[in-house]
């Protein structure tokens, strides 16, 4: 069942590893079958998987249709954002080292160079707090209608600038391809340590001037 999207996951989850985007294999990756209402997955701990046979068939309520194991803990945040952004088909879960560092800080990534916006037309940004309250219903559920709540706060399209930093944790970046959204988790990663490295070679620096905008490439 499924084994297109199973092949498409196994290809780009196996490139997140060769770039050494996860730390420990900690993170994870979907991709969505809008047509039937089912989301391939991978099975929890994430890696190794070398064989589509390990991936997962998962129905929107977070029951296995098909496969052993049980999805990542963060299924249910994945959930949330192709609930919130009908367009996505595939969301990444990255814990890579520059990128969370901005998330923990609580800031949003300014966008200090064309480089980001090839990828990205606005600053990443950064949700709020998860509350103790919503954390006892349902951290993960709760962590996702941050992400989706931030978008609408800050009227920002999840098409334009397809990633978000979730507060204390890490970074979700989604795609209409699998191997689109690999790409763009890796992009995250340079983008966020080359902010970082801006602001300490210059602390004064301010965000891309608009007449730049426009020049990327
Ligand atoms: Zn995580």
């Amino acid at each position: 069942m499924l084994d297109a999207l199973k092949q498409d996951l196994l290809t780009a989850v196996t490139y997140l590893k060769d770039q050494k985007i996860r730390f420990l294999g900690k993170g994870s990756m979907t991709i969505v079958d809008r047509a039937n209402n089912l989301i391939v997955a991978e099975p929890a701990p994430a890696f190794p998987s070398s064989s589509i046979a390990d991936m997962l068939v998962v129905d929107l309520s977070g029951q296995v249709i098909e496969g052993n194991g049980t999805p990542c803990t963060d299924f249910l945040t994945h959930l949330e954002i192709y609930r919130a952004f009908p367009t996505v088909s595939c969301v990444v879960h990255s814990h890579a080292m520059y990128t969370s560092a901005w998330a923990q800080a609580g800031r949003d990534i300014p966008m200090y160079g064309t480089g980001h916006l090839d990828f990205f037309k606005e600053a990443i940004p950064c949700t709020r707090a998860v509350t103790s309250a919503e954390s006892e219903s349902g951290y993960e559920t709760s962590a996702g209608l941050c992400i989706a709540e931030t978008f609408q706060k800050k009227s920002i399209s999840p098409e334009d600038t397809p990633a978000a930093l979730l507060f204390q944790h890490g970074s979700y970046i989604w795609a209409p391809t699998a191997q689109e959204a690999a790409n763009r988790c890796v992009a995250l990663e340079q983008i966020a340590m080359l902010a970082y490295l801006t602001e300490k070679i210059n602390p004064e620096i301010t965000g891309l001037p608009r007449n730049i905008i426009g020049h990327s490439e």
